[in-house]
């Protein structure tokens, strides 16, 4: 599995033969890896962990370019599908779906999940977290949320061994609770901090949650660059 961060909480991860974005808010994200479009020849799903626009952000234009199928909550999928996304695989917490080789799973996570039309908001259903699996190797990206016991019960139930982990504070856990979730609830062998750096919003420092956990070697990775695990 190559796992590579975009910048905020975007990845494209590549396993079993797939090509697979995660929450991709590229235009406008300062961070993505400028360029990166036009070396992806294919991409087969879009997973979305909520539908805040920084996380919603250019699904609707790289489905619709792609082909590429729309695994989300089922108010997301209604939401993208109304603006012709033909490809859907609409979910909600606690289910596990399989396609290609690739298993899903949407989990919980604890935050918001609207995006404002005419200044209202309109409802996308509950955040989740996603653990990606193929292969073996199980990925668990944890979405916007803060630290949470039952993070203990997802590691139990899914096995994940990478954990792309937010520590920006302010909308998700900071350095010190994302720790926290790390060292007492998950227990990765590989954990890569996210949701950082990208707007000054965004105060949590990467380097102060490495220092933090014990339990699992943290990777700072750099936008555009890859992980293999
Ligand atoms: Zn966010």
């Amino acid at each position: 599995m190559r796992i590579t961060w975009l910048g905020h909480a975007a990845f494209h991860i590549q396993a079993a033969g797939r090509d697979i974005l995660v929450d991709p808010f590229w235009t406008g994200n300062p961070r993505f890896p400028q360029g990166y479009e036009d070396g992806l020849a294919k991409v087969d799903t879009i997973v979305l962990t909520h539908g805040h626009e920084d996380h919603l952000g250019d699904t609707v234009r790289l489905a619709k370019k792609y082909g590429a199928t729309v695994v989300a909550q089922y108010e997301i999928c209604m939401f993208v599908g109304g603006q012709g996304v033909e490809r859907l695989e609409p979910m909600n917490t606690g289910g596990c779906i399989r396609r290609d080789g690739v298993r899903y799973c949407m989990v919980p996570a604890f935050h918001s999940s609207a995006v404002i039309r005419d200044g209202t908001p309109v409802t996308m259903g509950d955040p989740a977290g996603f653990v990606i699996e193929a292969e073996g190797t199980a990925v668990y990206h944890a979405g916007d949320t803060c630290v949470f016991s039952d993070m203990a019960l997802i590691q139990r139930i899914h096995r994940p061994k990478v954990g792309l982990i937010p520590v920006g504070d302010r909308f998700t856990m900071g350095p010190e609770t994302a720790a926290l979730a790390c060292n007492e609830f998950l227990d990765l062998e590989i954990v890569v901090p996210i949701h950082w750096g990208t707007f000054d919003l965004l105060h949590g420092d990467p380097h102060e949650f490495a220092r933090l956990v014990r339990r699992g070697r943290v990777v700072i990775l750099e936008p555009g660059q890859s992980l293999e695990v």
